[in-house]
């Protein structure tokens, strides 16, 4: 039965572009949502709940924004919310069994709620088998979509409001960007930038390229336009997202670099710091290394992501660098901004990794002497190359790498973490500290965060600390 207002004959068709056709499907969930508020006698909350990594962060952004602007009001429990989301990842293996077992439990609370509405996106959904799953065994879900259609969630909602049943709506790939829709951020003086969407790279390993599609980069003007608007918002640091900043550009009508990028980025007033991520090593270009070297505004911190030390296995997971590039572009870097940080991403037992690749990984470790590490163990995803490689390392052998290299990531990084003690340094304030009443924590340039004297009054603001002892991967300081 539809539960359509009558009010809404009032409109003529939708509109068929975008974002025009968002909003008329958001003033017409604002009506649904509205008489179902009604009917509850209560408000009605929702809560979006993020797997992953910074890109789904941004994406849950975009949907709390939607949700708000219909009329839901946040609310932290997802068993208590009226409208649960999970933003998935499947990057690995034990990312989607984490989101099966809470599913489970989120379906016990629908029981008891009868305005419950659960929906499914990201990256765990461009996959035909799990979507197959779901409809089998967790048929309390109510809207399942992709990661090419998140901007039409307003147009989904009003599906599943007016036709009471499962929607599902997953494409394949697009080649669209629809721009200027809400967004509700999480923090009100730092925020991502998405500069780019979808992956060209197919590392053997990698599922990225097949759930999130092809290479596309955002207009520079569109882009500039959400910084200027964020800037004047009181954001004082961006994140530029993508899986390969570094590769920026290309796909444009008018070719621009990543570099070029930066550049018109900084001049952007108000914005007083600039991130990004993530570096593709094999295509870190020496005009980016320059501006990084000139500019006061980009951060000193550079994630780049090497995988594996071994130049053998390097090969086999399509990375197009070998370990000698590796250590060279380190040293380039190193050279032109001394004091940067370096972090990166390390996979442990990819098919066909020996003992003695697994000790050139241990030596680019020892050799770089990274700031922070992620390590991961190798999680074969279906679909993808390394899936049907042969020699699949046996997880024991695996285990025992991964704890070899972490203690010796652990024992580098705490001495790197070391060197700036007894220095002065700028930090933007993020929160106050939860465990010690009276205490801030803010974050370096470089990404490392110190706990300092200071009230909420600060959050948002950039102060001198000076960094006075050291406690492994953090500081305790003083305000100057
Ligand atoms: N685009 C980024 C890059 O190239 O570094 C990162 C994307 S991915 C979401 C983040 C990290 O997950 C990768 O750098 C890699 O170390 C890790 N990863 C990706 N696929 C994996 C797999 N099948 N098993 C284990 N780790 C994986
Ligand atoms: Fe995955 Fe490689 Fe693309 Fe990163 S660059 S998202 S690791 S395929």
């Amino acid at each position: 039965m539809s539960t359509m207002n009558p009010e809404i004959s009032l409109y003529k068709e939708a509109p068929l572009s975008e974002p025009e056709r968002q909003y008329y499907f958001m003033e017409k969930a604002k009506i649904l949502i509205q008489e179902l508020v009604q009917k509850a006698g209560r408000p009605l909350t929702f809560c979006v709940t993020t797997f992953g990594c910074q890109m789904n962060a941004r994406d849950s952004e975009k949907l709390c924004g939607i949700l708000k602007n219909i009329g839901y009001i946040e609310q932290e429990d997802e068993e208590k919310a009226d409208f649960v989301i999970y933003n998935t990842c499947t990057v690995r293996e034990n990312a989607n069994q984490r989101v099966y077992g809470r599913l489970g439990q989120l379906g016990k609370a629908k029981k008891k709620n009868p305005y419950m509405i659960i929906g499914l996106c990201g990256c765990m959904m461009q996959e035909a088998e799990v979507v197959e799953k779901i409809k089998k065994s967790y048929r309390f879900v109510d809207l399942i979509f992709g990661t090419h259609n998140i901007y039409k969630f307003a147009e989904l909602i009003v599906s599943r409001l007016e036709s009471q049943r499962m929607i599902i709506d997953i494409w394949k790939d697009t080649d669209k960007i629809v721009e200027d829709l809400p967004v509700e951020r999480k923090y009100p003086f730092k925020s991502g930038v998405n500069i780019m969407f979808g992956c060209n790279n197919f590392c053997s390993y990698c599922i990225v390229p097949y759930v999130r599609g092809r290479e596309r980069s955002r207009d520079p003007r569109a882009i500039i336009r959400e910084i200027e608007k964020l800037a004047q918002d009181g954001v004082v640091e961006i994140m530029l997202l993508g899986q390969n900043v570094n590769s920026y550009g290309k796909t444009l009508d008018e070719p621009m670099s990543f570099a070029q990028l930066l550049q018109e980025v900084e001049k952007v007033d108000g914005i007083e710091r600039i991130r990004f991520m993530t570096s593709h090593p094999k295509d870190l270009s020496d005009e980016l290394i320059e501006v990084m070297a000139r500019s006061e505004k980009i951060c000193r911190h550079l994630h780049l992501p090497v995988q594996s030390g071994s130049s053998r296995i390097l090969k086999k997971m399509n990375r197009r660098y070998t370990k000698e590039q590796y250590l060279a572009l380190v040293e380039k870097i190193r050279k032109a901004v001394p004091d940067i940080s370096l972090t990166t991403d390390i996979i442990v037992g990819f098919p066909g990794e020996t003992e003695e690749d697994f000790l050139e990984t241990m030596d680019v470790v020892k050799r770089v002497r990274y700031d922070s590490a992620f390590t991961f163990i190798y999680s074969k995803r279906t679909g993808t190359p390394a899936a049907v490689m042969e020699d699949q390392v046996p997880p024991d052998v695996i285990k025992n790498r991964f704890d070899r290299l972490l203690k010796e990531v652990q024992h580098i990084s705490s001495e790197v973490c070391a060197i700036h003690q007894g220095t002065t340094q700028t930090v933007l304030v993020e929160s106050v500290n939860d465990h010690e009443p009276g205490m801030v924590t803010g974050r370096l340039s470089n990404n490392l965060l110190v706990h300092f004297p200071g009230d909420e009054k600060l959050i948002g603001t950039l102060v001198n600390v000076y960094l006075d002892e050291c406690k492994g991967f953090y500081y305790i300081g003083t305000r100057v």
